[in-house]
Parts: C-alpha cells; sequence; structure tokens
C-alpha cells in the first residue's frame, strides 16, 4: 500500500493546479487521472487576470504569454449576423502584446487554450520531486474515516490494482465528480439552462478566407436572436470552435449536420476539416458541501457554470489556491483543527457568486429585442436596426467581457479565519474591481521598486505589511506566529500611495494573498489573533 498525505482525483487543469501548488509549498502528493492528459478538443481558453497573479507565483507567467496564440492577433468581440454578414458591433480588445497591465493587477488576461495551458500546469506539477502524477488511473472507490482515506486504483493500461492510503483526499473529478455522488452532496441552482453543441473545426486563415478584420469571438444573431458563437482557438493552426448557445427541441444527436450549422453561422459554404463535436449541458451550479470530513472537492466537482464570462476553469483555481495552503499548513503541523473547516467557508459563497454572475450574462443573451426580423435587410431600416441593436448588444450581453470585478473582487468577507475590522462592505461589482485591504479580500496589488508588486510579497506564509514611518513594532506578533510554527515575514513600506491604499498601519496577508487582519496596532493578545488565522479551535 502507498502512503500519501494528499490525494487529487482528476488531472484536468483545477487539480492540476493543486497537485502544482502543493509541490510549490513542500506538500507531497499523488494525482491521478484516468485519460492520458492530452487535451483534443479544448474548453477553456481565457485565463483570467486572477489566475495569471498565480501563474505569476508559481513562475510561469512568461510561459503562459509566450504559448502559441499569436500575441498581435486582436482579442476582439464582435456582434455579427454571420461572419461573411453585417458587423453590428465590435468590441475592441487588445492583442496580448498590446494590453498593459492595468493599475489593479501586474497581469493581463491571457488568451491560452487548455491545450496549452493544462500542460504547463503538468510540467509545473512534475518540477516538484514531491508530486506524483499518474495518467491512464483511475480511482474506483474509496472509503473515508476520521484519519483519512483509503482508495483503489485501477491502472487501466496494465490492469493493475494498487491501493493508496492518504490523508486527504481532493476530488477536482469534474461534473459528473463521482466522488461528490458517493458522498451525496447534491448540487443547488438551475441544472438546465440549456444544451449546447460544439463543433470544432480547421480551416487556414478563416479571416483571409472571408476578407474580415481579425477578431477572437464572434456573436452571430439572426432574426431568431443570439444563437451562435464562433471562437478561434488557436488562429496558427486555424483551429475554431462552433457553439451553438441550445439545441433545438428535435434535434439529432445522432445525425448533426455541422456543415450546415456552420452556414448558417458564416453564411456562406465552407470546405473545413470537422475535429470534434459534443452537445453538453449548461448549468448555474454550487454544491451543498465543499469537503466532508477528509474529503474536499474542487472545480466543476462543486460548481457547474456557464462558460459566459469564462469563469468556470478559473473558480477552481482559486479553489485550489485556497486549499492548497490549508493542506500545507495543517500537514506542517502549524494549521489549526478549524483551518480546514474554512475551505467551505470562504470559497462556497464565491462559488456561488461566480455561477450568479455567469447565469445572468447568459440570460442577457436571450434578453433583447424580438422584433427583428429585419436585421438582414440591406434597406435604410435595415441599417438602423443594425444600429440600434448593436448597441443594446455592446451594453447588455457584451457585459460577459467586461468583468475585472468579478475576477479579482471576490472577498471572504464571512470568513472564520479573518478578523472584520468593523469598515463596510464595499459593494461587489462585476465590472469595476474596487481595491480595498479589508479583510478578507484579496490585498491589492500596487508596484514596489523593481518592477516588484505588493503580490510578489505573497504566497509562502503569513506577511505583515508595516505601513508608514509610524508603523507599529511588530515583535509580538512575530513571536506568536513563531511559538506555533507559523511561517511568518514582515515588509515596510513608506510609500504613500500604498499606505493609502492599504488603510491601516498594520495589515496581515495570508499565504493565499488574502488579508488575514488589519489595524493600527497589535491587538493586546497576539497570541489569539495568530491562533484565529490559523484556523486554532481556542481562538475566539
Ligand atoms: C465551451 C466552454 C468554454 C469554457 N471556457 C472557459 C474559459 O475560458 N475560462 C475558464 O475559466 N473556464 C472555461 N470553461 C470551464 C472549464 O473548462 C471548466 O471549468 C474546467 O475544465 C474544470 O476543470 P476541472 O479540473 O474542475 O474539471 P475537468 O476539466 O472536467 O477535469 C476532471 C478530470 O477528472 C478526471 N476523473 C474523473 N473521475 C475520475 C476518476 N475516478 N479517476 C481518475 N480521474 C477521474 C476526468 O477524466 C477529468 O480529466 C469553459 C467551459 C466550456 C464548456
Amino acid at each position: 500500500m502507498t502512503e500519501v498525505p494528499v490525494l487529487i482525483v482528476g488531472g484536468g487543469p483545477v487539480g492540476l493546479a493543486l497537485a502544482a501548488d502543493l509541490g510549490w509549498r513542500g506538500i507531497d502528493c499523488m494525482l491521478v487521472e484516468q485519460g492520458d492528459g492530452i487535451i483534443r478538443t479544448p474548453k477553456m481558453n481565457e485565463v483570467n487576470v486572477r489566475t495569471m497573479e498565480f501563474c505569476r507565483r508559481w513562475g510561469i507567467a512568461e510561459r503562459v504569454q509566450n504559448c502559441p496564440f499569436p500575441g498581435d492577433h486582436p482579442m476582439d468581440v464582435v456582434f455579427v449576423t454571420a461572419m461573411d454578414g453585417y458587423e453590428l458591433a465590435r468590441m475592441p480588445r487588445p492583442a496580448r502584446s498590446d494590453d498593459p497591465p492595468g493599475p489593479d493587477s501586474p497581469m493581463v488576461m491571457q488568451a491560452c487554450s487548455q491545450t496549452w495551458f493544462d500542460p504547463m500546469l503538468q510540467d509545473l506539477a512534475r518540477s516538484f520531486s514531491g508530486v506524483k502524477l499518474a495518467h491512464r488511473c483511475r480511482m474506483e472507490s474509496f472509503d473515508a474515516d476520521a484519519n483519512g482515506v483509503t482508495a483503489q486504483l485501477n491502472h487501466l493500461d496494465s490492469g493493475r490494482q494498487a491501493i493508496v492510503r492518504a490523508r486527504h483526499l481532493a476530488a477536482c473529478d469534474g461534473a459528473g465528480s463521482p466522488v461528490r455522488r458517493k458522498l451525496g452532496i447534491g448540487l443547488q441552482g438551475k441544472m438546465e439552462l440549456s444544451r449546447p453543441l460544439h463543433m470544432y473545426f480547421k480551416t487556414p486563415d478563416l479571416f483571409a478566407q472571408l476578407g474580415i478584420p481579425r477578431g477572437t469571438f464572434y456573436l452571430a444573431i439572426d432574426k431568431n436572436g443570439l444563437w451562435a458563437n464562433v471562437r478561434v482557438i488557436d488562429p496558427r493552426a486555424g483551429l475554431w470552435r462552433l457553439m451553438l448557445l441550445d439545441t433545438p427541441a428535435d434535434f439529432d444527436a445522432n445525425n448533426i449536420d455541422c456543415d450546415a450549422w456552420l452556414r448558417r453561422a458564416i453564411k456562406r459554404p465552407m470546405n473545413v476539416e470537422w475535429v470534434g463535436h459534443s452537445v453538453w449541458v449548461r448549468r448555474g451550479v454550487v454544491a451543498e458541501r465543499y469537503s466532508e470530513g477528509r474529503v474536499h472537492l474542487l472545480g466543476d466537482a462543486v460548481h457547474q457554470v456557464s462558460p459566459t464570462g469564462a469563469l468556470g476553469m478559473n473558480t477552481g483555481i482559486a479553489d485550489a489556491v485556497d486549499l492548497g495552503w490549508k493542506l500545507e499548513a495543517v500537514e506542517k503541523g502549524w494549521g489549526g483543527d478549524r483551518l480546514l473547516a474554512s475551505y467551505d467557508a470562504e470559497r462556497r459563497p464565491a462559488g456561488a457568486r461566480n455561477v450568479r454572475h455567469a447565469t445572468g450574462f447568459y440570460q442577457g443573451h436571450l434578453n433583447f429585442d424580438k422584433g427583428i426580423a429585419a436585421i438582414e435587410d440591406a434597406t435604410p431600416e435595415g441599417d438602423a436596426l443594425r444600429e440600434k441593436l448593436g448597441a443594446q448588444l455592446m451594453s447588455g450581453v457584451g457585459a460577459m467581457f467586461r468583468t475585472r470585478g468579478v475576477q479579482l473582487g471576490y472577498r471572504y468577507d464571512d470568513s472564520p479565519i479573518c478578523v472584520a475590522d468593523g469598515t463596510p462592505a464595499p459593494a461587489d461589482e462585476a465590472v469595476e474591481y474596487v481595491p480595498t485591504a479589508r479583510p478578507g479580500a484579496r490585498a491589492p496589488h500596487a508596484w514596489l521598486e523593481n518592477g516588484r508588486s505588493t503580490l510578489d510579497l505573497y504566497g509562502r506564509g503569513f506577511t505583515l505589511l508595516r505601513l508608514g514611518a509610524d508603523a507599529p513594532d511588530n515583535a509580538p506578533l512575530s513571536a506568536a506566529a513563531s511559538a506555533c510554527g507559523v511561517p511568518f515575514t514582515s515588509f515596510g513600506i513608506s510609500n504613500p500611495d500604498i499606505v493609502k491604499l492599504y488603510g491601516k498601519k498594520l495589515v496581515l496577508v495570508r499565504p493565499d494573498g488574502h488579508v488575514a487582519w488589519r489595524g493600527d496596532a497589535l491587538p493586546g493578545d497576539a497570541a489569539n489573533l495568530i491562533d484565529r488565522v490559523r484556523g486554532a479551535a481556542n481562538a475566539v
């Protein structure tokens, strides 16, 4: 029998991110994935700003930035009657090489398909000697007890059976999650928003063939409404995905005429190579529980979000980052008995929030003027209608591309291991990110010297920022941390803009980069503060 501290089931992006984060933290783990790890028809294409911040921490941001998606390809979103029809509106989004970081993050969103991103996470995970990735290996069953989990593994190529004993099981086993089902954890929300159809095709330089300006994401609207989108996944290889937002009632999954759907989306017969298709269920659901004893669930296993807003994987990777440091703390002995329970308390509301946003973005697709029969008429009335619709689509449907607040603004306001400071909670805005160093929030970015970000200070252990010339002495907190083995460093900042941004003279930031506590003076009982933020049972 093999023994490991953490067994991860599922080698999609979320399981890989957890394996990588644990490896980065020096925690041994084994990941089992029933597939071979090769992505043939990628779903995920947008690695959002927050995930890029984690990639920066892990040292792979540059690799993601240099992925094969051309740096000079405009990321424009284009509303069309058909790709070779009328352009209704264009939302310019700069090419990656022309997109400098905004004031609130050192990173920018990247178009990096799963075809490239998952192998980068695999390589990162493999770079740590304590991480073992086992592909073509299925977890057939498991039994959980008070001290851990015993899992039966099946190596699919050799047929060899194996037993693994782990102190923690992390289920990153996707939407169908056998682990979630076995634990009887239900899903809450909308079990079926629609049944989309994906069709992947290859064709060399479609833009040149059609003589249209380049973009990345095309939304097709005809007299029946918004019905499909067409996305370029890999411009160099000419790989595209056509997605039907919903399949009609009389749809026959055994008899799909991909050419006909493409003809409708482009308005011209095309000779393309079809490389795959699938029908799936669009949901907006979140699990009733994220943990049960020593089993923790992450990613699509516990939240299934409509792809509108590109939040699925990105939310799952934030799950992995939240759980990663807590597993490290418990394994290294400085995490308290209540620490792992805070994973559910923090990440379930964050999952529900993102499900809410993504479902709202999808519902916005269906919510605009219905009297659009003249949308393709070459008449002045047709022109006027297209202009009006274009503006409506930009402000309504376009909202799913303006999500900086969603990406960066999630907070753990009610976390049992963050200490509220009594300041009012800022609004949770979808579009605008409002930086705040309020406990529970992502500690804001600001540039330090030499191209360093404040975010570069966080990751390993707790970091106490001492802000301003008169920041109090942190010795009692440092001593309290060291007394229970909590990794702790402090960092002085005098830049008045950063002092103002963080709002207090002392700000304690957790290993995941969220604020645990802040104040102008240390509390009288520094040991109690450390106990609270490390999830010790005796903290008040
Ligand atoms: C059209 C579309 C576009 C999307 N675009 C984006 C986007 O741009 N950005 C974004 O953030 N998200 C996007 N998403 C969502 C994203 O693809 C998913 O949220 C993400 O893949 C979930 O990752 P995961 O690791 O949780 O699950 P999965 O990727 O489903 O991985 C689960 C893995 O577990 C394995 N597994 C299951 N059971 C076992 C077992 N018993 N033993 C061993 N292995 C097992 C499976 O083989 C699978 O590989 C999109 C989704 C769709 C449908």
